[in-house]
């Protein structure tokens, strides 16, 4: 009888779940979805915590961290009201705001609103040492994976290829160069079957695909000169020049100069504005920062106090109210 009850006691939740929320039945479960990266990057395990964190704070508010293409693909997740939350770089984020660049054919997605700057994202451009590629330019003629479809690394690749040569931005297309448009965990595949000779990353570092790849294979960077550096500040200006410290992957012996931009959280203007100030509080309590340091290392990067440095877009109600201190 007991079993039978506990039984019956399962299938009401589940269809609670289920079903669409009605005033009466869920006046107080709420459901949001982050969308985040592909999973071997740094957004899926951070934006996993994060939605654990708010879960955990918020009484009837269900999170879900969603894999996705990542930061072009999320802007316009957010716009449609396919998401309501995402994690998303800052240069994307301000290109979707204002409709330029790959966002041009959007026209602007104006429902964007920012939470938080989280963490720097470096631009990794991935080889193996017996490629002999040793600079951008040796990529002449080489197949390169550039990034999923929709994702801001693939983006970046395109900025930085352009100053280079390879890639027409009035014929819209790579030259001199095939693309493969990979994932990171794809890319980081490609690269141990000698598919592709060089991938793109744009992620926090170290990114786990990266790390595993060096693992068992003899990992190089290749750096970006400074004065394609400086060109690429003067014409896209989010990008900021940083240093990938050696050994940050097992196999890398020096320091290798390369630009970031900054990760952000992002929401939609239809989140309300009480339940995006509860997030932010439930974010930056000293116990969820501590998971999120204990999840990647770039958790560690996350601070109240420079969450507004780098923040491309304006701001939610909820977190101009947050910040304000009110
Ligand atoms: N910044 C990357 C992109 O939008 C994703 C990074 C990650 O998954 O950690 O392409």
């Amino acid at each position: 009888m007991k079993r039978r009850l506990v039984l019956f006691a399962i299938v009401l939740a589940c269809v609670g779940l289920f079903l669409p929320g009605t005033e009466s039945t869920q006046a107080q479960v709420r459901r949001l979805s982050l969308a985040t990266g592909g999973v071997g990057g740094v957004y899926y395990p951070l934006g996993g915590a994060m939605a654990k964190i708010w879960m955990e704070k918020i009484p009837g508010l269900i999170v879900t961290a969603e894999a996705t293409g990542a930061s072009v693909m999320n802007a316009r997740l957010v716009h449609r009201g396919e998401a309501q939350l995402a994690l998303i770089q800052n240069d994307i984020a301000y290109y979707a705001f204002e409709g330029t660049e790959m966002f041009e054919a959007d026209k602007a997605l104006g429902k964007l609103r920012g939470m938080a700057v989280l963490y720097p994202e470096v631009i990794q451009i991935v080889t193996l040492k017996e490629t002999g590629i040793k600079t951008i330019a040796d990529l002449k003629g080489k197949r390169v994976a550039v990034g999923a479809p929709g994702s801001g690394t693939e983006a970046n690749a395109r900025q930085i290829l352009e100053l280079y040569g390879f890639y027409d931005p009035v014929a819209k297309r790579y030259t001199d160069i095939t693309p493969e448009f990979l994932a990171f965990a794809p890319a980081a595949a490609a690269l141990k079957d000698g598919k592709v000779d060089a991938a793109f990353l744009t992620a926090g570092i170290p990114t786990a695909a990266v790390i595993e790849l060096a693992a068992t294979h003899n990992v190089v960077l290749l750096p970006v000169e400074q004065d394609k550096a400086e060109a690429l500040m003067a014409r896209w200006p989010f990008y900021t020049r940083l240093t990938i410290p050696m050994r940050t992957y097992k196999t890398l012996e020096e320091d290798v100069p390369t630009v970031s931009v900054m990760a952000m959280l992002v929401a939609s203007v239809d989140v309300d504005a009480e339940l995006v100030y509860q997030m932010l509080q439930a974010l930056f309590l000293p116990e969820s920062l501590k998971l999120l340091c204990a999840t990647h290392v770039r958790g560690c990067d996350i601070q109240r106090e420079r969450a507004l440095e780098g923040m491309s877009i304006p701001l939610h109600p909820g977190a101009e109210r947050f910040y304000k201190g009110e």
